[in-house]
């Protein structure tokens, strides 16, 4: 096996011949005449490809939307030949391996953030195969903080920041449901590291600005907390240590029919953010459905409050509900649910339909009971179909 560093890595952008219908929209597309084809197969050039991504919505398969990270590019003459894309390889040091860790720090974090779901977390079929544990603890990427704002009212009790990340040169790949581990910037009294925070990202897969090589998180600030207090305050151009990235099945399902219902509370609206901004850049007219139910105690503490009253409810359906409104009764997520329940129900019977919930613990025991009780309203037997849509990577739980 080849020995590899972060540094000598590279995102390749590849066709998938298996996909491909040969339509030959991506080589129209591409100013850069990186796409060229012969009689077999279409294919790019890594010497020329800029990923600028103007290729990738035209594309009507998704066989244009393909990555890999090398250490030496596969050469057209390669490409030409291939009957399928290669697999991820394993990149000897640098760590990639195709699933996620099982044991060990992270995949313990992670298993219990999932552990709601019930059963065995699966990926969505459609979704990207991710890259996870590309760089861990002994070797960290660099992140270099591009900005970080407030993104709760000030009159709010809760501080949540947007903090946008570059990784400059370093290959970083994420996909939309991933998270990344911040390493603590201190060590215990006793000089031992502490353990590292997971943060899921809240940007889609090419960038919070397009082609930047950067991620969004959204973070908040918990008091007395070792790693949010000080992500939190963080100033433009420090730096940071940053592992992952984390999660193989919390993904966005890569599927313009599939339909997305998404529940959630406070910074569990981050890979949701992700979610929308994908579909927003691949699949604007997508036929499949976006539907979000976003909980916060007023529209002050609702992070992405004032961004969100501009995104279409032609691309996310937005249902924001708001449990301290003065003079008002409490209003949970599930109670909003129940309310839309003969809207929700066929969306939930949908074989296209993917749910996802993220936020707090303490929001899974109710949002289930109101699934369950959406479900059986139309003769859904719930408890027999979450384990079946959890089988089918189409039920996702991500709580902290
Ligand atoms: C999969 C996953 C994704 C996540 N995504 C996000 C996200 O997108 N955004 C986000 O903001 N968070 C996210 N989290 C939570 C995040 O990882 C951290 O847990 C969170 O930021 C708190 O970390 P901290 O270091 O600030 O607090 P910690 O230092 O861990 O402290 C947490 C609390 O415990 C108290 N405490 C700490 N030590 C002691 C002690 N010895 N005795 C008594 N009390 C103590 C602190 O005062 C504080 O109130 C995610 C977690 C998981 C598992």
């Amino acid at each position: 096996m080849t020995h590899t560093t972060s540094a000598t890595l590279r995102k390749q952008h590849l066709i998938d011949p298996e996909i491909c219908i040969r339509c030959g929209t991506c080589e129209a597309t591409c100013t850069v005449g990186a796409v060229s084809h012969d009689d077999r197969n279409y294919v790019v050039d890594p010497e020329k490809c800029n990923a600028c991504l103007d290729c990738i919505a035209p594309c009507p398969t998704g066989s244009i939307d393909n990555w890999r990270i090398v250490a030496a590019p596969y050469p057209l003459a390669e490409q030409f030949e291939w009957m399928e894309l290669p697999p991820q390889q394993e990149l000897g040091d640098a760590g990639i391996s195709p699933a996620e860790a099982s044991e060990g720090e992270v995949g313990a974090l992670i298993e219990a953030a999932h552990a709601g779901g019930g059963g065995r977390a699966v990926a969505p079929a459609s979704a990207t195969r991710p890259v996870v544990n590309l760089y861990g603890r002994s070797n960290p990427a660099v992140a270099t903080v591009q900005g970080n704002f407030r993104i709760t009212a000030s009159s709010a009790e809760s501080d949540v920041r947007h903090i946008v990340l570059s990784f400059g040169e370093t290959a970083f790949p994420i996909l939309e449901g991933q998270s990344i581990g911040v390493l603590p910037p201190v060590t215990d009294p006793d000089g031992r590291p502490y353990p590292l925070r997971l943060y899921s990202v809240a940007s889609a897969r090419d960038g919070e600005k397009r082609n930047s090589n950067n991620i969004a998180l959204t973070v908040k600030r918990v008091p007395g907390g070792l790693v949010s207090e000080w992500l939190c305050d963080l100033k433009v151009g420090e730096r940071i240590a940053v592992t992952g990235p984390f999660g193989s099945t919390f993904l966005m399902p890569d599927d313009a029919r599939a339909n997305i219902l998404m529940i959630c509370t406070g910074t569990g609206s981050a890979p949701f953010r992700a979610f929308t901004e994908r579909r927003r850049r691949a699949a604007p007219s997508a036929e499949g459905r976006l539907v979000m139910f976003f909980g916060a105690r007023t529209p002050e503490e609702l992070p992405y409050f004032g961004p969100l009253q501009k995104v279409p409810q032609s691309l996310l359906e937005q249902q924001l509900v708001f449990s301290r409104m003065p003079g008002q009764p409490k209003e949970y997520v599930q109670d909003r649910m129940r309310a839309n329940a003969s809207g929700l129900a066929p969306l939930v019977a949908d074989p296209a339909t993917h749910i996802f919930i993220c936020g707090l613990k303490g929001m899974e025991d109710g949002v289930d009971a109101a699934l369950a009780e959406i479900a059986s309203a139309t003769g859904i037997d719930w408890a027999a179909l979450k384990p079946r849509l959890r089988g089918e990577g189409r039920y996702h739980v991500e709580t902290y």
